[in-house]
């Protein structure tokens, strides 16, 4: 799979990019990412991806022109062939990133780590011209209920979660984990508890290893998870796989 993202800010993706399991696989061939730069598809010599709104009103648009070049060519480079036999007839997923789209979620990512190319538009400014989001888009996405500065980390945000979905990338096999919680609450996990058994801390809430002291307060990892006994284990897993109030 290929994830292209079309940003005026390229550098915030490309580091992202190079870090940890996403950086390991792309080194391993399982994904491409690839963030592009906005202003290299204009054409005039401002380089300019902005302008006034029609009808007045405060800010900038991102304009159609650059957004619509760049989803051309980056369509293109990965299907040169496209029309000319079936195989290349597939199509590429386009997602335009707006605090008014659909938000996104976990069955929207396992969707769309079918695909063969997601290309995702980040808006800046006071947003982006509604004819992308009517003409270009096939998917208009927000990633929650607020407005931020960018769509570059809703963005980063689907390509990794659609990345970790992805055959590979993550140590284990989602599919597994999947199919086991699925019976109890779709894709949430539970809780989960490392070293030490017991963390204490003394009344200035500084950690502090645990002694008898009534001045200490200290919480202990679930009894079960200890027990070695994994159909509890399970069972214990199973019901408190829920929603963080
Ligand atoms: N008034 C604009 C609107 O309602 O679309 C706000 C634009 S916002 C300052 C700039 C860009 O950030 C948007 O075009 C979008 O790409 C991105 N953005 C902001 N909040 C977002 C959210 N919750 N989900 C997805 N993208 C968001």
């Amino acid at each position: 799979m290929r994830i292209d993202i079309i940003t005026i800010f390229p550098e915030i993706c490309d580091f992202y990019f190079q870090q940890s399991l996403l950086k390991k696989a792309q080194q391993a061939g399982l994904l491409k990412l690839k963030a592009h730069n906005l202003r290299d598809f204009t054409n005039d010599k401002h380089r300019a991806v902005d302008d006034k709104p029609f009808g007045g009103g405060r800010g900038m648009v991102m304009k159609i022109e650059p957004i619509a070049r760049a989803v051309k060519e980056i369509e293109k480079e990965f299907y040169p062939l496209r029309g000319k036999s079936k195989a290349s007839s597939k199509k590429s997923r386009i997602v335009l990133f707006s605090p008014r789209g659909k938000e996104f979620n976990q069955k929207m990512a396992t969707k769309w780590a079918k695909s063969d190319q997601l290309i995702l538009i980040c808006g800046r400014y006071e947003g982006v011209d509604e004819r992308v989001a009517r003409n270009l888009a096939d998917e208009i996405v927000s990633i929650g209920d607020y407005v931020l500065m960018g769509g570059e980390l809703p963005a980063l945000i689907v390509a990794e979660t659609v990345a970790r979905l992805l055959p590979g990338v993550v140590g284990h096999s989602e599919d597994l984990i999947g199919e086991r919680i699925t019976k109890s609450k779709g894709f949430l996990e539970y809780p989960q508890f490392t070293r030490p058994e017991i963390f204490c801390v003394d009344k200035k809430g500084k950690a502090c290893p645990p002694d008898s002291s009534s001045k200490q307060r200290c919480w202990r990892v679930p009894k079960v998870l200890l027990s070695g006994n994994h159909k509890e284990i399970d069972a214990w897993r199973q019901k408190n796989s829920k929603v963080i109030e």
